[in-house]
């Protein structure tokens, strides 16, 4: 059996080498290492694969979405809803740009933010709501674009885990995800499902007037060579980052597929464990069913009641096998992030998930004895220490 990664970047580079090195060369030929012809040829390829009308490449996720908010007319003070169950780089711009952030909880089956909990926490300073994809999956969309149009807020998708997942509306329509609310952020950190050979993200929307202002940002705010009309930032996707993007752009799909069969070989082996709740009670069809795709698991978490983790966790280590725990603290919990207006009977979900989640080895190169000995480990060790 190969080695366990949590992520394996080598195996995937191996069966793309000739294409990503070709085009990597060619940026080596040409010299245009900044702008160079790749990032408008991704950009373009992007915008279609997404099927939205503005893509602005810029140099990391966390850019993204701070430059994503620079763009919309918020003030100091104004307050921006987010979930407290998700990486710290989605609170950490909104603070950045003094706003105000506002954590709410999560819901318990799909991790995402809870539309109820939004709702409670709108005052009249609210202005945008930040739904983060969390492990390749779509939050509420729907229900979400609803409540900001009833408040007249932005909403501000941070797709930085779900590039390449569908979400359904109820009315059957399709939508990629990034491409509902106002603006949408991503990143192409390496271990995303879609990554480069380094730091690389986007900023996604079909506003006219609000990509033209995004690219000025991304660009020192200029519109015209040394004019400089708003304050701006320097971010740039390089140009090899966006040659081996656009080798490895026509692969999503595969590779989003691919996370899909390796989930559906964890669940069929978990499914029935009373110590553990496999990724499902997700509303619309459990995101992996053949034709769905909805789920793009850039991670596959699982939920454990009655483990000790911490020694699970160990165990695993001990045999070889990675993995992790998305996220181990609560974001109101943070010293950078606490607040008097947080009330712990406010976070019941993410308290709790806290305490409870693992994520085991999830990439495009998993193979069927990998996942057979690593369930395999986790329910032993389970039966044997519950
Ligand atoms: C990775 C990630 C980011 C930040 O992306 P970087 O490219 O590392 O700056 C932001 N939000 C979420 C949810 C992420 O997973």
């Amino acid at each position: 059996m190969k080695n366990i990664q949590m992520v394996d970047l080598k195996g995937q580079y191996q069966k793309i080498k000739d294409v990503v090195d070709a085009s990597i060369a060619q940026v080596l030929d040409t010299t245009a290492y900044i702008n160079g012809p790749q990032v408008h040829q991704f950009q373009k390829n992007l915008e279609t694969y997404l099927g939205v009308k503005h893509v602005i490449p810029c140099a990391n996720g966390t850019d993204a979405l701070q430059i994503a908010m620079m763009g919309l007319d918020l003030k100091p003070g104004d307050e921006v809803i987010t979930a407290d169950f998700t990486f710290a780089a989605t609170v950490e711009v909104i603070a950045l740009l003094q706003l105000t952030p506002v954590l709410v909880d999560v819901d318990p089956n799909s991790f995402n933010i809870d539309v109820e909990a939004i709702k409670k926490a709108i005052t009249p300073k609210t202005k945008a709501i930040v739904p983060v994809h969390l492990f390749g999956y779509c939050a509420n969309m729907e229900a979400i674009m609803e409540i900001a149009e009833a408040h007249n807020l932005y909403v501000i998708e941070d797709n930085a885990q779900a590039i390449g997942a569908t979400y359904t509306f109820s009315d059957g329509r399709k939508a990629q995800a990034g491409t509902i609310g106002h603006v949408a952020s991503t990143s192409f950190f390496p271990s995303k499902n879609l990554g480069c050979y380094g730091d690389g993200g986007a900023i996604f929307t079909n506003d006219d007037a609000l990509a033209h202002r995004l690219r000025g940002i991304v660009n020192h705010g200029m519109y015209e060579r040394y004019h400089h009309d708003v304050v701006g930032v320097n971010s740039r996707l390089d140009s090899i980052q966006a040659a081996v993007l656009d080798a490895k752009l026509p692969h999503l799909d595969t590779y989003n597929q691919a996370r899909r069969n390796a989930a559906r070989a964890y669940n069929a082996a978990f499914k029935d464990h009373k110590n553990i709740t496999i990724p499902s009670g997700i509303d619309t069809c459990k995101g992996i069913c053949d034709t769905c795709d909805c789920h793009v698991f850039h991670q596959y978490t699982l939920k454990l009641k009655g483990v000790d983790r911490d020694a699970l966790v160990k165990h695993l280590n001990e045999n070889g096998i990675p993995c992790g725990v998305y996220y181990p603290i609560p974001l109101h919990l943070q010293k950078a992030y606490k607040d008097a207006r947080y009330k712990e009977e406010d976070f019941p979900v993410t308290n709790q998930l806290v305490k409870e989640v693992i994520s085991l080895p999830m990439h495009t190169e998993l193979d069927a004895d990998q996942i057979e000995f690593i369930t395999a480990t986790v329910i032993n060790f389970i039966n044997s220490n519950s």
